[in-house]
């Protein structure tokens, strides 16, 4: 009988399901299983799944169609949020030949999943809700500047439109203790950026300790140069958080702020728990404390009964903010979701695509703006690439505002920390000279 050891792995969706295939990894790994690049070194396929939008899971079944289409031997498995959320639908469709589903909470059976699957050519299903943390577990995580690390998993905020509450289930944090482990041991693999992730960052606690104890500890590792999170809702989101940015330079000044919509009227529908004005005041708060903060959101366009006038509402908050950078997605229907229950998806595909159209294109034009900003400005580029898609004379690394910057590459190496000067800006892009 052939051995079959090679695991390719296809990561879709968020940074958390980046970090999960790392854990993922890390658990195959400790079970003789070689993890490849290249699916077509692979006997067994392995697609990490993001359920949160149609097009996510569209994307997911039109990947398992070609892959069966490459090869119909290779033994394929659906893991993460399409698993525990959706994986009925998958069964459905018999020319898929899904040979194993393993939910968020259950990769550490995963090992054991795919040596029945080979042994036995039975199909499994292990999607059961555990509230696991992997708190002891060590990704194997990818090389270069950053780390990502997921301090909770799950979410108890049930917005109307959202799978998360479903296929992730409830709010759970990491152990203080089992963090700072974690911290340490990415300090000794040479890392000095770490994103800290959770689906709702600001609702960390561990006995007493909430997510402002945790990142000022975080923040007192010098080798730390810079931290990020991802996301805050702004129902939870603390005055002290953002004082202590303010205060310690390791702490990046950007923050990811969803707003979904400016509408009151739709932000109730999506049970977002604000209102427009509860957000501009949240916003103007921030920056009274953070002048200079650079801000993106997410925005959801053709939510059920958004009329023309809660879309200029979002238009109004969108000129007000001056977001840096905005994520505009189209409402798709999440079956299972109160939303897909409860309303009827009645704006009209063509009226979604003439306001995602109009939004994005306002939000480019205040990129622009937002960027020009930096232009003559001196500011620290940490590296992240030693070459650019377009060229190999260039890198690119990021600012504390997490903006794009492309620099002439003098043999720099990832993590370098350099000072440029900001020479020409665009939407997307920063160009800088060292100096
Ligand atoms: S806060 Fe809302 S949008 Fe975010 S994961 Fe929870 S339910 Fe989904």
């Amino acid at each position: 009988m052939k051995v079959m050891k090679k695991i390719y792995i296809e990561t879709y969706g968020c940074q958390m399901n980046e970090y999960d295939s790392e854990l993922v990894k890390a658990l195959l790994q400790k079970n003789g299983f070689v993890i490849v690049a290249d699916n077509k070194k692979a006997d067994i396929i392995i697609l990490n799944t993001c359920a949160v939008r149609d097009s996510a899971v569209r994307k997911v079944s039109g990947r398992i169609a070609r892959l069966r289409y490459l090869n119909k031997n290779y033994i394929i498995g659906v893991i993460g949020c399409i698993a525990s959320a959706y994986k009925t639908e998958l069964y459905k469709i018999k020319d898929f030949k899904i040979d194993f589903f393993v939910g968020p909470d259950n990769y550490k059976k995963l090992a054991q999943v795919i040596k029945k699957v080979i042994i036995s050519n039975e199909k499994s299903d292990e999607t059961e809700q555990l509230l696991e943390t992997y708190e002891d577990v060590f990704p194997v995580r990818k090389k270069g500047a950053s780390a990502w690390l997921t301090i909770m998993r799950g979410c108890n905020n049930y917005c109307t439109y959202c799978i998360v509450p479903y296929s992730r289930g409830p709010e759970r944090s990491k152990s203080f203790k089992s963090i700072i482990n974690e911290v340490e041991q990415i300090i000794e693999q040479g890392y000095k950026q770490v994103y800290l992730l959770g689906q709702n960052v600001n609702s960390y606690v561990d006995n007493k300790q909430n997510f402002v104890d945790l990142i000022k500890t975080i923040s007192n590792y010098q080798q730390i140069k810079r931290i990020r999170f991802t996301s805050p809702h702004p129902k939870d989101l603390s005055m002290s958080l953002i004082e202590l940015m303010a205060q310690k330079s390791n702490i990046c000044s950007q923050l990811h702020l969803p707003l979904q919509s400016g509408s009151t009227n739709i932000l109730e529908k999506m049970n977002r728990t604000y209102t427009q004005e509860d957000y501009l005041a949240l916003i103007k708060n921030i920056k009274s404390i953070i002048p200079d903060i650079v801000l993106s959101t997410d925005i959801i366009i053709g939510f059920p009964g958004e009329t023309k006038k809660d879309y200029e509402e979002t238009i109004k908050v969108m000129k007000e903010v001056m977001f840096d950078s905005a994520y505009i997605f189209k409402y798709s229907v999440r079956p299972k979701t109160l939303a897909a229950k409860k309303y009827k998806d009645n704006v009209s595909e063509k009226e979604k695509k003439a306001r995602i159209t109009k939004l994005n294109e306002m939000q480019k034009e205040i990129s622009l703006l937002k960027n020009m900003e930096a232009v003559d400005k001196v500011q620290e580029v940490m590296i992240e690439s030693i070459s650019t898609k377009k060229s190999v004379h260039d890198c690119y690394g990021r600012n504390q505002g997490n903006k794009l910057i492309v620099i002439p590459n003098n043999n720099y190496v990832i993590g370098d920390e350099i000072k440029v000067k900001i020479w020409q800006a665009s939407a997307n892009t920063l160009r800088g000279m060292p100096v």
